[in-house]
């Protein structure tokens, strides 16, 4: 199989499906896209890397879901609408078996939320995903990390943590081993769930931006809660203060010792949630959003003016943290 059969046999017939965003797909020498008439155009690309971002082996379904989740989830981060995504592989080998699975999980995400796949680059190499989407968004609607007003509340969809558990189950770490037991990503199959489907948060993401002046600042948590908050509190020049307590915490972290469950919470990585801040005049509207869209939303803390991120226990009093997020280089 070249390489014209390959895109042709695996990603071109699929991603086909005609959408009112796409003037010209695959087999040109580009894509044309329409967004509508003064939208902005919103563009994110993310790169996954075999034995960096996944092991080698791992599920291609569950690979062609994930690289696509974490891009979407850049675009929910900003509440944009997908328009299109294109896909530059490289691959050791061309396994149609391996193939056709990534492109299953691939195009049922991106079917999921009408982004089809308009273009990409193949060739042979090292085991590499690089996706680049984008999406639209009406003028002064992007959710910027810069906006966090003092006095904002502070909102979480889902809960963090569970991924960062299953890799450290999957590496056999002790601790983790010792706390949840060797049988615990058959016991909870959600932990491995999350990390390797993480679902992104577009359709709150979508309604949120439509509530417009009201919502300010949000950030899709990749690299840890605490290190993710970090980005919006440097950026808008504000602190925040988090209740602890009410971080929604997965039934198997509620196995760790204090400490790592804390870690696990604040500074996983991988959970692709959505952390956003709002002014409390919103309240009712973000609620009646999160219904709407089915996602499981949370009041996590508020933005105040004091610099710095103060996570506080049940009474009041302040947890130590270190709120360093995933560095590749640090
Ligand atoms: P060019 O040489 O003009 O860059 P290519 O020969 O690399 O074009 O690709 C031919 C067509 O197939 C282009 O439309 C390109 O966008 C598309 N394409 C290549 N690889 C992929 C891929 N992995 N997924 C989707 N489309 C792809
Ligand atoms: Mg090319």
């Amino acid at each position: 199989m070249g390489e014209f059969e390959l895109i042709r046999r695996h990603f071109q017939r699929a991603g086909q499906v005609a959408r009112p965003s796409v003037a010209l797909g695959i087999g040109d020498d580009c894509a044309l896209l329409k967004p509508q008439p003064g939208c902005q155009l919103a563009v994110s690309t993310d790169m996954l890397v075999e034995g960096r971002h996944f092991f080698e082996g791992v599920d291609p379904e569950a690979l062609g879901h994930k690289a696509l989740a974490v891009n979407l989830s850049d675009l929910a981060a900003m509440g944009a609408r997908p328009l299109g995504f294109t896909l530059a592989l490289a691959l050791p080998q061309a396994d149609e078996a391996w193939l056709a699975a990534f492109a299953r999980g691939l195009f049922a995400l991106a079917d999921a939320h009408a982004c089809p796949l308009v273009g990409g680059d193949t060739t042979r190499g090292p085991l590499n995903i690089c996706i680049t989407v984008m999406g639209e968004v009406r003028p002064g609607l992007a959710m910027q990390r810069s906006q966090a007003q003092v006095g904002d509340d502070l909102y979480l969809t889902g809960r963090t943590g569970e991924a960062r558990l299953a890799l450290e189950l999957m590496q056999g770490t002790d601790w983790a081993t010792q706390a949840c037991g060797a049988q615990a990503l058959t016991q909870h199959p959600e932990l491995r769930r999350r990390l390797e489907r993480p679902t992104p948060r577009l359709e709150l993401a979508t309604l949120l931006a439509v509530l417009g002046n009201a919502v300010h600042a949000a950030i899709d948590v990749s690299d840890g809660l605490a290190g993710d908050l970090g980005h919006i509190l440097a950026a808008s020049g504000v602190g925040a203060e988090v209740a602890l307590g009410q971080l929604p915490t997965a039934p198997a972290l509620a196995l760790l010792p204090e400490a790592r469950r804390i870690d696990c919470l604040l500074n996983g990585g991988d959970d692709y949630e959505l952390l956003f801040t709002v002014a409390p005049i919103a309240r009712a509207a973000v609620e009646a959003a999160a219904q709407a869209s089915h996602t499981p939303l949370q009041r996590i803390g508020r933005i105040s003016a004091a610099p710095g991120l103060r996570v506080l226990d049940a009474s009041g009093h302040a947890v130590a943290v270190s709120a360093r997020g995933f560095d590749h280089f640090a």
